[in-house]
């Protein structure tokens, strides 16, 4: 068993069904805390348009500094219509922005299995998905995203610019990560083309050979990563990419699991801090109902403990934990099929109650 562990978490529950999956998600650290002997303190702070009420910004600088002295962020979602206007000046997204930035957060992991008894969940085929065990590593802070813009009447271009530096720090949390798993990453790029994917493939293979030797690297352009993501996923250990094509094929790969609502995330940067989130947002449609599925942020609290505290054996509590609810289908709506759901709350318990046994 690990040590005891005193850590102080910073919660930004956000918009939405945020604040309502975050709150089972702390429950479920509580209790680990209770199993395990750690002193978890958790902090509630304000991101997104609940900040922009109350302060008129996405992120106050009272929660940049609370999460910049923490040692764990976990966070909700951020959005809805009330603040979806689009010749607004401040925006609830710009909070998430501006804290990955904050925190230097430049490597986004996005794991995607599957529960056996989720198969039907989703559009692709079982048995195509059968085994599917994936991270999408996806550079968070470079490339086209955040280059140079311009504008003319008639012409507009955005720059994409990497730096060695940029690649190298996020391919060694693709090694370490690979390290931990079947030691194999595809790399994804578009190096027939652009210069920049040219400086990621030469990037990737001197860090991977000269610091994780034991890992197997092949490298794909990413037309046809996007088709094997759909033809093939299980033959997927850790996928590495820059920061565009890591949108779109992290979206492509959530669909897999069938629900957004079953999917964790994790954005790390140098340091043990990172910031935990489930890939879905603020589901509008569904918030205040007391139903949104919240193993997908249960899941990103065992990221947490396993990549800021170092809790793997705690961190694999949960996950067994959550599989196990899963299993004896205790499932909300979006995985319910028309068939019986429970609450947010009700699968909250359930997860508690295996973590307590
Ligand atoms: P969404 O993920 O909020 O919802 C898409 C659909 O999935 C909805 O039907 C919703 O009810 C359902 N869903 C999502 N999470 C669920 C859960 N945990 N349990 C059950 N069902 C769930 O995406 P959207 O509707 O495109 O966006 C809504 C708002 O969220 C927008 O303002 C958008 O900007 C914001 N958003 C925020 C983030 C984030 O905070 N990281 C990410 C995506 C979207």
């Amino acid at each position: 068993m690990s040590a005891r562990k005193k850590a102080r978490i910073v919660v930004l529950g956000g918009d939405g069904i945020g604040p309502e999956v975050t709150a089972e998600a702390v429950r479920v650290l509580e209790a680990i805390a209770t199993r395990y002997g750690h002193e978890f303190a958790f902090e509630s702070h304000l991101i997104g348009g609940a900040a922009i009420d109350a302060t008129g910004s996405a992120l106050p600088s009272q929660t940049i500094s609370a999460c910049g002295t923490a040692d764990a962020v976990l966070l909700g979602a951020v959005g809805g219509p009330k603040w979806s206007d689009p010749n607004a000046t401040v925006r609830p997204e710009q909070g998430l922005l501006a804290l990955r930035k904050a925190l230097n957060l430049f490597a986004n992991l996005r794991p995607v299995s599957l529960h056996p008894a989720l198969l039907d969940a989703s559009p692709i085929k079982a048995d195509i998905l059968r085994g599917t065990d994936i991270v999408v590593v996806r550079e968070l802070t470079g490339g086209i995203y955040f280059g140079e813009k311009h504008r003319t009447e008639d012409s507009a271009s955005d720059l994409c610019t990497y730096t060695v530096n940029e690649i190298q720090r996020v391919t060694r949390v693709a090694g370490k990560l690979a390290q931990g798993r079947r030691r194999s990453i595809v790399s994804i790029d578009k190096a027939n083309v652009l210069e920049t994917s040219r400086l990621w493939r030469s990037t990737v293979e001197q860090v991977l050979s000269s610091e994780f030797p034991d890992v197997k690297l092949e490298h794909m352009l990413v037309d046809a990563a996007a088709m094997h993501l759909i033809r093939k996923p299980s033959s997927f250990d850790v996928m590495l990419t820059e920061n565009m094509f890591g949108d779109i094929l992290t979206d492509e790969a959530s669909m897999l699991a069938g629900s957004l609502g079953m999917l964790p995330s994790a954005s790390l940067g140098a340091a043990t801090l990172g910031v935990y989130e489930p890939i879905h947002g603020s589901a509008p449609d569904i918030a205040g109902k007391g139903i949104a599925n919240p193993y997908g942020t249960i899941l990103s609290a065992a990221m947490l403990l396993e990549h800021s505290l170092g809790l793997s054996e705690e961190a694999e509590a949960i996950e067994k934990a959550v599989a196990e609810c899963v299993s004896k289908r205790v499932f909300t709506a979006d995985i319910a099929a028309g068939g019986a759901a429970v609450t947010t709350k009700q699968a909250g318990d359930c997860v508690v109650n295996r973590v307590l046994q």
